[in-house]
């Protein structure tokens, strides 16, 4: 850090945001993620107000021999040290709707702002399952929503990014300009550039038949092997996932669901709610319901549909794809993480994927593995000791699932090359080299491997 400390100084002067050094309230506050177990201690915090400021930080880091990384929220927090300048993109705070379907969305917004913006003109983003997710490092990972099987991933709805590359460069970047750097941030993340605003397709949705339905954990068994039987039958309409669960008594978990294991079944259908309550039919039967909270749901409501956590926690994360699921699989998962067991996973969730994710968008991207038909993402506590237990959890799950997993995992819950094929990443590692030559970006060392 003393080698660097004149750049950084002189730093200051040239930014409409601000410098935070280590030692400062304000550092501090910018730089704690919401995922508070990751450590982000950085050399220094630049608060950026203006896409120039992101450029004139790329720069300046570059020439103090620091890497650069970038954070929103901290959601997908990564562990930061004293050889890394951290951009904190909160004040790119622009969001603006236009009535006629698309959005320009700076890089420190939320989902629920834009949902706010949208409401008002029956309009709906292809958002998360929290709200309080950031929409770019979201949609830069691909985005896989509560509607993903019914209008795709958030990245297949992208019109533009403004990006500023590992070489200090502020580049607009559409389908037809920059066409490489469009491909690659579209399941990339910040391996290429630091994106400052992006403009997204917005969708003429009604309010949907959507909830979730809670099960004892003892039926984890039978709602599973109904679950997964019945997704396969489903329309596009549906997009849904299955979750057991082991919430603590905390404010905001409903009593009937606190200090126990249950299986919540959460369901979206994009259509009208005599045809949605037909399709759930079978789940409501597959077991005794202890808690139904499907229904019409008014779209601001949307983050119901999952119930994530808001409030900042540690967090122990895992997630890979499935290429399927049968019964013996469905089989593994109950021994490995049901009742009886020893996990300590929180939240132990499977995604059905397919339809608008699987066929994917107008324009390739750089996100890959569509052809997976699940997703699973184990949570835990990340803390010590809680996170041992956490890891050893999730290892029994990733071990007792091996035989239908090929390794895949999705940009957005794992920071590795796994999200790639091997022509993808290659592809990316070459964007990379002309847009990031001096592997400025820690993104790129993190997620392409490239030292
Ligand atoms: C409670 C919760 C719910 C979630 N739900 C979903 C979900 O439903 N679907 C899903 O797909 N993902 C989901 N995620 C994962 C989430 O999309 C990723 O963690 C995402 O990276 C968060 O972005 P952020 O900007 O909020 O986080 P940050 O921690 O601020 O950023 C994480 C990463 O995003 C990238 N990034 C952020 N800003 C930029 C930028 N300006 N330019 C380039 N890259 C950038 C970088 O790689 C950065 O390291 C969830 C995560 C949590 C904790």
């Amino acid at each position: 850090v003393t080698t660097t400390a004149a750049p950084l100084d002189l730093l200051a002067d040239q930014l409409d945001g601000e410098l935070a050094l280590p030692g400062t309230d304000r550092y501090a506050e910018l730089a704690m993620p919401w995922n508070v177990s990751v450590p982000v201690a950085p050399a220094a915090v630049v608060a950026a107000t203006s896409a120039r400021d992101v450029a004139v930080a790329v720069r300046a880091a570059t020439a103090a021999g620091l890497r650069v990384a970038v954070q929103a929220t901290g959601h997908g927090a990564l562990a930061t040290g004293g050889d890394v300048l951290l951009v904190v993109t909160r004040g790119l705070d622009e969001c603006v709707v236009h009535p006629e379907g698309w959005a320009r969305v700076g890089a420190g917004v939320k989902w629920q702002r834009v949902l706010d913006a949208c409401l008002p003109h029956g309009l709906a983003p292809l958002s998360g399952s929290s709200l309080d997710v950031g929409v770019v490092g979201y949609t830069t990972g691909g985005g896989l929503g509560p509607m993903a099987r019914t209008y795709g991933l958030a990245s297949d709805a992208v019109r533009a990014f403004e990006v500023v590359t590992g070489d200090g460069v502020l580049r607009r970047v559409t389908p037809d300009v920059e066409p490489d750097l469009f491909w690659a941030l579209r399941g990339g993340k910040g391996s290429v550039g630091i994106v400052t605003a992006v403009e997204i397709d917005l969708f003429r949705v009604a309010d949907p038949y959507a909830g979730a339905l809670y099960f004892d954990g003892s039926d984890t068994g039978t709602v599973l092997h109904a679950w997964r039987t019945w997704a396969a039958t489903l329309p596009e309409s549906v997009t849904t996932s299955l979750a057991v669960l082991q919430l603590p008594p905390m404010p905001g978990v409903p009593p009937v669901l606190a200090g126990r294991m249950t299986v919540a079944v959460r369901f979206l259908h994009v259509g009208d709610a005599e045809t949605g309550a037909a399709l759930l039919a079978p789940m409501r039967a597959a077991a005794p319901v202890l808690l139904d909270g499907v229904g019409v749901l008014p779209l601001a409501a949307i983050d119901m549909v999952h119930s994530d956590p808001v409030d900042p926690m540690p967090s122990y994360e895992r997630g890979f794809l499935l290429r399927e699921l049968p019964a013996e699989a469905a089989d593994a998962f109950v021994a490995a993480a049901g009742p009886g067991s020893s996990s300590s996973l929180i939240v132990l969730e499977l995604r059905h994927l397919g339809g608008a994710f699987a066929r994917g968008g107008t324009h390739p991207s750089a996100f890959c593995h569509r052809d997976q038909q699940f997703a699973l993402l184990a949570v835990g506590i990340g803390v010590p000791p809680l996170v041992d237990a956490a890891q050893a959890s999730a290892a029994a799950v990733t071990d007792a699932l091996a035989p239908w997993c090929d390794g895949k995992t999705m940009p957005n819950f794992t920071a590795g090359p796994s999200a790639y094929d091997a022509p993808t990443l290659a592809r990316l590692i070459a964007v990379a080299e002309h847009y990031d030559p001096h592997h400025v970006l820690t993104d790129g060392a993190a997620r392409l491997g490239r030292a």
